[in-house]
């Protein structure tokens, strides 16, 4: 039960002298500021443009996803028991992805970005070092769902052709290599590829991230070391984008009443 608010009594509005207000401490809703309990959600892990190898694991709450696509729709993450004010977005991911977040509680599905739209990783979540503040703070309710439509933007997957002894993996099919750069400190120039892990049938390596290395061109890439599974000319290939999507802010345990007490 909600704690009503201390100045109106749970009216919603007062007399201060001059007539009948709105009551300035609780906006007219008659509760009580509840400043709530510090409280973390996270959505995922989970890895876009996955090995075909990788077994997703509780699929439910899309902790442990897979795909072997670059999208994944509808992931969600619930909310308990309690209502949540959500003040803070933060993201850590491989490479950067795009992401259409709703609330799945509000009826409508309301989105928090336009409808067809998908907004860059940095533009929502901010660098996740930093967390993106949401200056007017959100309530999802509680036992609803956050969901989000999500897209990396940088891994792939295909087929590619390796030699035994060999770091060259040449191109054959599917998802070109990657010759983009990273953009942003601290390493702006060096190749967004450059020192991640490429998934070759089913055993990581990781690409070289030496200069005039890595990524060499669409069809061509370097490995940090020697290719060491058996030579194969059209062998699955995957540079897998894994994702944390949080949401911070305050349970509230003071929940908001339906209607406030008559006078
Ligand atoms: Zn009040």
């Amino acid at each position: 039960m909600a704690q009503m608010c201390s100045t109106c009594r749970g009216k919603g509005y007062a007399n201060f002298g001059n007539g009948t207000e709105s009551c300035p401490m609780c906006d007219g809703t008659g509760v009580a500021w509840d400043p709530g309990r510090e409280f973390t959600y996270e959505m995922g892990p989970f890895t876009l443009n996955a090995p075909a190898v990788a077994v997703a694991t509780n699929t439910q709450n899309y902790s442990g996803a897979a795909t072997t696509s670059n999208l994944l729709q509808g992931v969600s993450c619930q909310i308990a028991n309690y209502p949540f004010r959500c003040m803070f977005v933060m993201s850590r991911s491989t490479f950067p992805f795009a992401i259409q977040p709703s609330d799945a509680g509000s009826g409508s599905g309301r989105y928090f970005v336009p409808q067809q739209t998908m907004v860059h990783s940095e533009n929502f979540f901010g660098d996740s070092r930093h967390p993106m503040p949401w200056p007017t703070p959100y309530i999802f309710q509680r036992n609803q769902n956050i969901t989000a439509n999500v897209q990396d933007l940088a891994g792939a997957t295909g087929f590619a052709s390796v030699t035994n002894g060999s770091p060259n993996v040449t191109w054959i099919s599917g998802g070109l290599f990657n010759v983009a750069t990273a953009f942003g400190p601290p390493f702006p120039g060096a190749g967004i590829w450059a020192g991640a892990t490429i998934n070759i049938g089913g055993v990581n390596y990781v690409i070289s991230s030496a200069l005039g290395s890595g990524v060499t061109s669409q069809t061509t890439l370097v490995l940090a070391a020697n290719y060491a599974g058996t030579t194969n000319a059209n062998i699955a290939y995957a540079v897998s984008n894994t994702i944390r999507i949080a949401f911070k802010g305050q349970e509230l345990s003071n929940q908001a009443v339906s209607a406030p007490p008559a006078s």
